[in-house]
């Protein structure tokens, strides 16, 4: 395990995190900042979403200015918003914006289910070629959940499979209907590298390779083939491989015996959803979406519109991503506050939301005080 691993809030020196960079080159974030002097100034693209994002993106917006950081945020709306203003969810200005600041911070987006638009997200991952999804779940001292020390990273291939958006009825009847799951050597090769290569870079130990080969012999047989040839070129780095449905009750059983897991795509998105589950809810989760040139960040979670508009939303998972893009333009001792922060305030226990203390909670803005409190006084 890297120099992260443990329960986070028992040293508040260690990074939840530590630092995810996968790309050497710096192309990634060199554009989005203007530096005179001392003084630098990031260009971020920020989307609030819908639902609980709004609320989330204002309390990370507070939290990172709490560390001084300057960020002159361009926000732009997608998703429904965006449809309401523009009758467009993904209008041209997201698009030009993203690929202009290169970095943006993103809340959740609502996509309708069953019909409707298709979903934003995955829009955004396509259009930016954002193949990696980069899910760490690591456990809080101080928030209820069936294990300790969970110390996990998911890296889930994040276009192609079932979310290229390939399907149709077969008739008019909609008596069927096909989904097509592409998917190439080019992308499980660049995937499955991308997690030996953050192994190796950030002191981990071990890559299981998650599929369903038995089955899906052609799809899931590639990706094994290929991440099987990937690991032979990382012989410091243990490689083993899954089974869906074994792993997912593995995970279950003993989440201790994994270490860095990749995936393709639908697989990683239930599974990364099943760790935030391991160490105490979707609350606490966030992620990266990071391509060669665009990173985007985000929480795990959706837009919850069970609990939008209530002040009953957990910012961590938002802020966390908050710092993950810190640390990605390499504002380490930022993201660093905010991570300690974070588990300071959970582990204190007095200001958490309902999801972490159903019977004592405090609301988002009075958490997200407690956050900025504790990092004012770092
Ligand atoms: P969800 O993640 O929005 O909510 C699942 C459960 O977790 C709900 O009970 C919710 O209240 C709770 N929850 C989520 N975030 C929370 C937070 N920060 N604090 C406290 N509780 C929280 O999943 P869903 O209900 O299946 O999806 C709702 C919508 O979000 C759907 O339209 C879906 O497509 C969309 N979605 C978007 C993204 C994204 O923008 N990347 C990701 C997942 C789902």
């Amino acid at each position: 395990m890297n120099s992260s691993s443990g329960t986070f809030g028992e040293d508040s020196s260690l990074y939840l995190l530590g630092s995810f960079r996968i790309f050497d080159n710096g192309a990634v974030f060199c554009d989005s900042a203007q530096t005179r002097g001392n003084f630098t100034l990031y260009n971020v693209t920020l989307i609030p979403g819908d639902g609980i994002g709004p609320s989330i993106s204002e309390a990370t917006q507070r939290i990172i200015a709490s560390t001084g950081i300057a960020i002159s945020w361009d926000v732009q709306e997608a998703g429904i918003p965006a449809i309401e203003k523009y009758k467009d969810p993904l209008p041209q200005q997201v698009i030009d914006s993203v690929a202009r600041n290169k970095v943006a911070l993103k809340g959740p987006l609502t996509t309708p289910v069953g019909t409707g638009f298709r979903s934003i997200n995955v829009a955004l991952r396509k259009e930016f070629d954002l193949f990696i999804n980069l899910r760490p779940a690591k456990s809080f001292v101080g928030v209820k959940a069936s294990f300790r020390d969970v110390d996990l990273i998911m890296f889930r291939e994040n276009i192609e499979e079932f979310y290229s958006g390939i399907e149709h009825y077969i008739d008019a009847k909609k008596s069927a209907a096909e989904t097509i799951g592409v998917v190439t050597r080019a992308g499980c090769e660049r995937i499955v590298r991308a997690a030996f290569d953050y192994s190796r870079k950030h002191g981990r130990k071990k890559v299981t390779m998650v599929h369903k080969a038995n089955i899906l012999k052609f799809t899931g047989g590639i990706f094994l083939e290929v991440g099987k040839a990937v690991a032979l070129e990382f012989p410091d780095i243990q490689c083993n491989d899954r089974i869906i449905d074994n792993m997912a009750m593995q995970l279950v059983l003993n989440p201790h015996q994994f270490d860095v897991i990749v995936t393709t795509n639908l697989f990683g998105d239930i599974l990364s959803d099943l760790c935030s589950g391991l160490v105490g809810g979707l609350g606490l989760a966030p992620g990266a979406n990071i391509g060669y040139e665009v990173a985007l960040f985000e929480a795990v979670h959706g837009s919850a519109p069970d609990i939008a508009g209530q002040n009953l939303a957990n910012p961590c998972a938002m802020a966390l991503a908050g710092a993950m893009m810190l640390d990605h333009l390499g504002e380490l001792g930022a993201s660093s506050k905010i991570q300690r922060a974070i588990a300071d305030v959970i582990k204190d226990g007095k200001f958490v939301t309902r999801d972490i203390n159903p019977e004592n909670y405090v609301g988002t803005i009075e958490m997200t005080t407690a956050i900025v409190r504790t990092i004012e006084k770092m």
